[in-house]
């Protein structure tokens, strides 16, 4: 078999090619080659073709094509599963890989309809006044890059590894070029294939790069991006890159992380917490024979449990099975290769420089179901250094396997110096069921890492552990683990999307924005709730009509309500609450009358009020104040999917004297013309 790329619309076989070997028997499985393909003419082709079909689509349209696709590969899982065997994968692994990747782009689906608005750009922020009389103001937004993203992915996660970077540029509207580690490409490229197969994503939107990039990065410009997730070795090679710095192209980096776990001093032998703890640093060892870029490389635990935790570790981590995944019982599969085995070995010996190799044995070890000589196995290797503080390797040296170092601290002060000297890591966690314990160590280590799980019992059973990134936690960390952010929601996206702040008059940044501001025209006239969605205009308005409000107004609201809180109630009470000095009408009563006040009662488009934004209460209402509101459509979501869009309006209520009372966004659902009909 050859792997493949896929570029400027079509598959491509290079020449000649490198052997890329099954994990578990050594044979081969496919050659590898990407001699003769045209990077540069890939690159245009994303910029030219790819990059303005996806940018005609709004982030609606995105997001549902995200989940088409996701939908597309969960039926064709099974072929990825089986494939996915040859790279020493169990199961369990390969669903980390194979749904975990997929759930990710369901997941970003569903927040990009959620999160973001049916649009082609974002408007990121309100409204910044700067001038007094508040005809310039300014907005920020943000519109996609139109370049092509260039993801530099690694071996050990194939598909997912794939997908998470995919799902966050393609929601945002830029074009991808993908290059898999080519150890385990094959099975990238066979999921690439369904994903092209699917003509869900335009033309030039994906494009995969199989064996090396050539002189791909000498072609890149400003409006490219590159993510790259592998050894900081390469990764810092591929930052310095001439085109990379002289275009100041933006470059995410995921690379070496030294995560810790952290065993907390209230947990003796005796606590659920010091089993969770067992069990998940085994968990990390074991799963994908520990080439997680999350594992737990650094176990910290209190001197005094020091020898407990060792026995307990030895213990579970006896009863993993090492061999064949697809053998009945095999808990723990091969390493990805002969030559990552090798290169995980080098590292321990480093290791061992500073630490004592105290469970398994990588000379003597059971290998079920398959040659040990021939495929890439390891047992788990458990290290323990009793002074951690007197040795940089324990701190520094990423073995990328089965392989944690064990080590005691003596203070709290002392756990938190001990996680900090991985300088920087993608993930810690903290073991313990003491909330003071909790906060030191957040507080002092939080700024070297990117996520930070707090695990403890009440948590145990529904956490999705330590080494699970999230999609919508941050997944990245400073320091030695790149200084990127792969994931976190929509921060993920916004990597592709470029924040412009934009000056000018009201009307003229509402028209660009399509958002009405303060400041801006406003249109009364027919009432807005007799209008559907597309008669809507920005700037329609309703102005009401004054409504006094009475002492027996706020004592019927009181009593009505059951909120008889003082200052509503009590005359010497209120008198020297220093906010009021007297009686005030209840903010919610405010916010209630203002309905009464804009609201078109007979049924029309307007479906539902469905929450409000931002309310605030500026000034007192005592009694014999007259308010007045008025309620401004600011701006427009359609759906796609539904026979109604949303409309946020803007809503001021003010008193007798014009003095700001109240300011919210009122949210409602609105009909789509003909929506009745077709109901
Ligand atoms: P590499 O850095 O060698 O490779 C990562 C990716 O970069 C691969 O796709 C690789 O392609 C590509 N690449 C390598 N050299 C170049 C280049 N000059 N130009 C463009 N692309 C290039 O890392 P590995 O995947 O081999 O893993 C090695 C080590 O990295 C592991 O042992 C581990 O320590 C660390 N690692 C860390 C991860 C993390 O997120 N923390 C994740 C994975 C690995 P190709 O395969 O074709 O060479």
């Amino acid at each position: 078999m050859k792997i493949e790329s896929y570029a400027q619309g079509r598959w491509f076989a290079g020449e000649g090619g490198d052997t890329v070997r099954n994990a578990i028997t050594g044979e081969p499985v496919a050659t590898i080659s990407s001699k003769g393909l045209d990077f540069a003419g890939m690159l245009e082709y994303g910029r030219t073709v790819g990059g303005p079909a996806l940018r005609r689509l709004t982030f609606h349209e995105r997001a549902l094509k995200l989940k088409a696709l996701a939908q597309y590969l969960m039926e064709r899982k099974e072929d990825y599963y089986a494939l996915s065997h040859a790279t020493g994968a169990t199961r369990t692994d390969s669903w980390v890989d194979i749904e975990g990747g997929i759930g990710t782009l369901f997941a970003f689906s569903s927040k990009g309809r959620r999160e973001l608005p049916n649009a082609c750009f974002v408007i990121d922020g309100v409204p910044e006044g700067l001038s007094r009389k508040g005809s310039f103001v300014g907005q920020h937004i943000r519109v996609p890059l139109e370049g092509v993203a260039v993801h530099i992915n690694a071996y050990n996660f194939p598909c997912w590894g794939m997908l998470e970077k995919l799902s966050a540029n393609l929601l945002a509207g830029m074009p991808a070029i993908v290059k898999p580690a080519s150890q385990t490409a094959y099975l990238t490229e066979r999921m690439f294939r369904d994903m092209i197969a699917s003509g869900i994503f335009p033309d030039g939107a994906l494009q995969l790069i199989c064996g090396s990039t050539g002189d791909l990065l000498d072609h890149l410009q400003c409006q490219d991006v590159v993510t790259f997730t592998g050894s900081a070795g390469t990764g810092r090679k591929l930052k310095q890159h001439p085109a990379v710095v002289r275009n100041s192209v933006r470059f995410t980096m995921e690379a070496d992380s030294l995560n810790f776990s952290m065993l907390g001093p209230d947990a003796t032998p005796d606590t659920p917490e010091f089993d969770l703890f067992v069990k998940e640093v085994v968990r990390e060892m074991t799963t994908k024979a520990g080439q997680k870029c999350t594992a737990i490389r650094r176990a910290f635990v209190p001197r005094a449990q020091l020898d407990a935790v060792t026995e307990a570790l030895k213990q579970r981590l006896a009863k993993v099975v090492v061999g064949d995944p697809a053998v009945e019982g095999v808990t723990m599969g091969a390493l990805a290769s002969i030559g990552q085995r090798d290169e995980v070995l080098s590292r321990v010996q480093e290791l061992q420089q500073a630490a004592t190799l105290v469970c398994g044995d990588p000379a003597q070890f059971t290998v079920t179901g398959a040659d040990a000589q021939a495929g890439a196995f390891l047992p788990p290797l458990l290290l323990r250094c009793d002074q951690p503080h007197a040795h940089a390797v324990v701190h520094e040296v990423e073995a990328f396997g089965p392989v944690s170092t064990l080590m005691p601290y003596d203070s709290v002060d002392d756990a938190i110096a001990l996680a900090r000297r991985g300088e920087g890591s993608l993930v810690g966690s903290v073991f313990t069921y003491d909330n003071g314990f909790a906060r030191a160590m957040v507080l002092g280590v939080a700024c070297f890492h990117g996520r930070l799980l707090l695990a403890n019992r009440d948590c145990a059973k529904e956490s999705t552990g330590h080494g699970s990134p999230m999609p919508g936690l941050v997944h990245g960390g400073p320091g030695r683990a790149g200084g990127g952010e792969e994931l976190g929601g929509m921060r993920s996206v916004m990597h592709y999307l470029q924040r412009t702040a934009l000056q000018g008059s009201p009307q003229m940044l509402a028209a660009v924005t399509d958002r009405w501001i303060a400041g801006g025209d406003r249109q009364p006239g027919v009432h807005p709730f007799r209008k559907n969605l597309e008669e809507l205009q920005l700037g329609d308005c309703v102005m009401s009509d004054e409504r006094e409000v009475t002492l027996a107004d706020i004592e019927h609201f009181a009593n009505f309500t059951g909120d008889t809180f003082y200052a509503h109630m009590d005359e010497e009470a209120a008198k020297v609450n220093p906010f009021f000095g007297g009686r005030v009408a209840h903010g919610y009563f405010i916010v209630s009358i203002a309905a009464g006040l804009f609201v078109e009662p007979n049924p029309g488009p307007v479906l539902a009020n469905y929450g409000v934004d931002n309310l605030r209460f500026m000034t007192p209402v005592f009694p014999g104040d007259r308010l007045k509101v008025v309620l401004t459509c600011k701006q427009k979501n359609p759906r796609i999917t539904e026979n109604y869009g949303e409309v946020r309006w803007d809503a001021v209520v003010t008193n007798q004297d014009d003095k700001l009372v109240a300011q919210y966004d009122v949210l409602t659902m609105v009909e789509k013309a003909g929506a009745a009909q077709k109901a």
